[in-house]
């Protein structure tokens, strides 16, 4: 693949003064001028390759005195310029914005090319609708184009109270991914993140909370029943979005194969919109769920 030069993502050309530019304000990176270099580039929008740029510079900018393509490479090299062919692969299409933020942090852009794939579903209730609608608009603009798949990689399983336990049982049953989510009052805990057999899952939490909470079998088969009675939950509209945002990232990192928070843990969002706090969700010994991966 030829190499597409275009200027810094989201970074404005300046003229520092006569005999520099300037690429950006932040700080920005400053390179001597020379004859027609501020036209060249402002040609490099990523549309042309570097052998097109030369011939269009050779008609059109007869002040530049030097080859473009090595000219370019040093342009890179500096950060400068970037190749836009790495944004629009055509197994990355509709991932441009994602491409150049990924690009320009340094990061591996390969791991985006899963997201076009991978296929969400969400199981929600009336409460945990809207969380789940502001977290399919963020996952759609990152690139996941099937949120409501019937044979889905990753099952969001969200209610307002702790849901009945019977919801985990098929997708523990066949082995499917899921994100529990679960309004609580004021806030939104967000995990575990279960891969069924491999890391920790919602019946290792109940009995963790058994073995200190001894009503808490007593309590379970109660769990679920009492939508028609709830009294809706106090989340504020921001609160809702930030615990929209966490599921999205939580679900990008798990298609991009990245580091979760939600893996053997539990994410609060709230009740203050910024507020977020974390604890660990380790197996139980008496769940027989980990026996899956020993098998
Ligand atoms: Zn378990």
């Amino acid at each position: 693949m030829t190499f597409r030069p275009a200027l810094r993502p989201g970074a404005p050309l300046l003229r520092r003064d006569q005999a520099s530019l300037q690429i950006g304000t932040s700080p920005g990176v400053v390179i001597a001028d020379r004859p027609g270099l501020m036209a060249l580039l402002r040609l490099a929008d990523g549309t042309r390759d570097v052998e097109r740029l030369q011939s269009y510079a050779r008609a059109n900018i007869p002040e530049l005195d030097c080859e473009v393509a090595p000219l370019m490479h040093q342009l890179r090299a500096l950060g400068v310029v970037f190749d836009s062919s790495h944004w629009s692969a055509p197994h990355r299409r509709g991932l441009d914005a994602e491409a150049r933020h990924t690009d320009l942090a340094g990061g591996e852009l390969a791991r985006l090319t899963q997201r076009p794939l991978f296929r969400v579903a969400f199981h929600t209730d009336a409460a945990t609708e809207p969380i789940a609608a502001a977290a399919r608009t963020v996952l759609g603009s990152a690139g996941i184009r099937d949120l409501d798949s019937n044979d889905p990689d990753l099952l969001v399983i969200a209610s307002c109270g702790e849901p009945a336990r019977t919801v985990f049982e098929r997708p523990q049953l066949a082995a499917l991914d899921h994100l529990v989510v679960m309004i609580d009052e004021d806030r939104v805990r967000i995990g575990p993140l279960v891969r069924p057999g491999r890391t920790p899952c919602m019946s290792c939490y109940d009995l963790h909370r058994a073995d200190w909470d001894h009503a808490w079998g007593a309590l379970l088969p109660q769990l679920g029943r009492h939508t028609g009675i709830l009294t809706p939950a106090a989340l504020d509209a921001v609160t809702v979005h930030g615990a929209a945002l966490e599921i999205a990232i939580e679900v990008l990192a798990h298609c991009d194969g990245g580091p979760t928070r939600t893996i053997g843990q539990f994410l609060a969002v709230g009740p203050g919109h910024s507020e977020r706090s974390g604890w660990p969700l380790a197996f139980h010994h008496g769940c027989a769920c980990d026996l899956l991966s020993a098998a």
